[in-house]
């Protein structure tokens, strides 16, 4: 089974039944519901930011 994680909440998510979806720097990031891309979207640096710290 493939699992992608959330980059906004950390939820696991299923690629086949994620709620949304974003490419970013030639990656796919799932999202366990469009909220959590919307915030990804809007502020994608910020994001990396928090995973690196
Ligand atoms: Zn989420």
């Amino acid at each position: 089974m493939c699992v992608a994680t959330d980059p906004i909440c950390g939820m696991d998510v299923d690629p086949e039944t994620a709620a949304d979806q974003f490419e970013y720097g030639g990656e796919t990031y799932y999202f366990c519901v469009t909220a959590c891309k919307e915030k990804f979207e809007k502020d994608p640096e910020r994001v990396f930011t928090w995973k690196l710290s």
